[in-house]
């Protein structure tokens, strides 16, 4: 039923607006208030002018219930007194009045219809006990009053004279509330007009302060397409809600994180061209002076024509390497995950690596602890592991090795690249994942890096949810660690 409901609103495009809502919500209540209000004065004025006239009937009443007994009309009643009494009476308050003796019957009927008759009902025997009763019968328009006719009397007893009262007779009085529902009709149209106007003014204020109570939201919302549109990058501030300070908190905490990665792309870019530039420098460096000596022997041209070669291997390596990282950005959602025997996958590994390795008297031991089958992306971690141990082989001295163990527990994936090699100083740690680092430029431009390799390893495990860290001593060695899960983690 809810749900129904919210498509139902859903649907309708402009109850979606905050504004609106604010709109309704005030509009509604107060029409509903000043209904109700309206209704409350009716209510109250026709139970006050009731109870009012019902008092000053009843005092009339008990004046004439005495002047009863007084002219002992409930035994003849043909006083003139009382006559005249009644008829004014009933003439007054436009009602009728019945005189009802011991026996109950009616001794006097002011519309002279039931004379003589008979009249027993709850009302009347409640009063012959005493009690003076007033019932308003708005349907019927009139309001009955019980009056009982009480007399005095003196009675001897065993310890002497005592005064009592008894209930000789009762009235039964109806009286018409006409005029209560003339002035109840005419206040009841004030009350209309009063409700229009309210209502317009109503309406009024909903829209006032609907636009009011809305308009920070939209100041968020220009704020917002200025810095959309270029106009500024400062920080925004709306502050007039604590909703709308968290809105643009949170929007300020976007736009520092673009600045940063708008920062980083600049470098990045500043890199790039610099980085494949270099090369091209080298190779012209190189290409001019041997055209410069046309007579240059043949040993100088096969010379500059390998480091020519060696550039542009370079040049190969850095752009391969651009393209494996661009690649990973895009394709971080689409990795392709399949079951991989770890244990298969280094040992492949490390048997493509191990020639480059013996050129570098370099000796690869692999500790496998225990069989490992963990959900990963083969091509990518496989690059990933690649790059840590060829940099162990790349950064390592004469004579050196390097070790890989392959441990698991319940959870995850440990692979370790240790090294004997030159280490990393404590100061460079922190940044050997940035693209384009690295600690000693020359040497490791000698070696062959990019600077970018480290940087392709960390995405690829962070994409896979997992960990890399790094210890190292300067000239004793270095040892990263990674822990990817077992299962991929969507
Ligand atoms: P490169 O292509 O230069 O190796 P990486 O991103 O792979 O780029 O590494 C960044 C830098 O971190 C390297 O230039 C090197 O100075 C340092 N480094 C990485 N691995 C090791 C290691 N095992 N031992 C010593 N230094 C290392």
């Amino acid at each position: 039923m809810e749900q129904k409901w919210k498509e139902w609103l859903g649907k309708i495009k402009f109850v979606r607006s905050l504004r609106v809502r604010i709109f309704f919500i005030i509009l509604v209540s107060g029409i509903a208030s000043s209904l109700l209000m309206g209704y409350a004065v009716l209510r109250n004025y026709e139970e006050r002018a009731v109870s009012l006239r019902t008092a000053v009937v009843q005092n009339q009443l008990l004046i004439l219930a005495n002047h009863l007994i007084h002219y002992d009309y409930l035994q003849s009643n043909t006083s003139e007194t009382i006559n005249a009494e009644l008829e004014m009476l009933s003439n007054l308050y436009d009602g009728r009045v019945l005189i009802i003796g011991g026996d109950f019957k009616v001794v006097r009927d002011t519309y002279g219809v039931s004379d003589g008759k008979i009249m027993v009902s709850e009302e009347v025997i409640r009063c012959f006990q005493g009690e003076s009763l007033s019932k308003y019968y708005p349907e019927l328009g009139y309001i009955q009053i019980t009056t009982p006719i009480k007399e005095t009397v003196k009675v001897t007893t065993n310890s002497g004279e005592k005064e009592t009262v008894v209930v000789r007779g009762a009235m039964l009085t109806s009286i018409s509330n006409e005029n209560i529902a003339a002035i109840k009709d005419v206040m009841k149209h004030n009350v209309f007009i009063m409700e229009v106007v309210l209502t317009f003014g109503i309406f009024a204020i909903a829209i006032a302060m609907s636009k009011a109570m809305t308009r920070p939201f939209e100041r968020v919302t220009e704020a917002i397409s200025a810095v959309k549109a270029g106009y500024t990058n400062e920080n925004i501030s709306v502050s007039d809600y604590t909703e709308t300070i968290h809105i643009v908190d949170a929007f300020n905490q976007l736009l520092s994180r673009m600045r940063v990665l708008d920062e980083s792309r600049q470098e990045f870019v500043s890199n790039v061209s610099h980085e494949l530039k270099t090369p091209l420098t080298s190779m012209k460096v190189l290409a001019d002076s041997l055209l410069t000596q046309p007579e240059a022997p043949a040993e100088l041209y096969k010379e500059f024509l390998e480091d020519i070669a060696a550039e542009i291997d370079r040049e190969n390596r850095i752009i391969n390497d651009l393209l494996a990282l661009v690649k990973m950005d895009k394709t971080a959602a689409e990795l392709n995950i399949t079951s991989v025997n770890m244990n298969e996958l280094l040992e492949l590994i490390l048997k493509r690596l191990r020639p480059i390795a013996r050129k570098r008297d370099v000796e690869i031991v692999f500790e496998s602890i225990r069989p490992v089958m963990a959900e990963v992306d083969e091509v990518k971690i496989t690059l990933a592991i690649t790059n840590l141990v060829e940099n162990a082989i790349k950064y390592n001295n004469e004579h050196g090795w390097v070790k890989v163990i392959l441990d698991a527990d319940h959870q995850e994936v440990l692979i370790e690249v240790t090294d004997s090699g030159i280490g990393i100083p404590e100061e460079a740690l922190a940044h050997i994942y940035e693209r384009f680092y690295r600690v000693d430029k020359s040497h490791s431009r000698e070696i062959g890096g990019t600077g970018l390799g480290l940087s392709i390893t960390r995405n690829v495990v962070l994409m896979h949810r997992g960990t890399i860290s790094v210890s190292s001593t300067m000239g004793e060695g270095t040892c990263f660690k990674v822990a990817i899960p077992l299962n991929y983690i969507v």
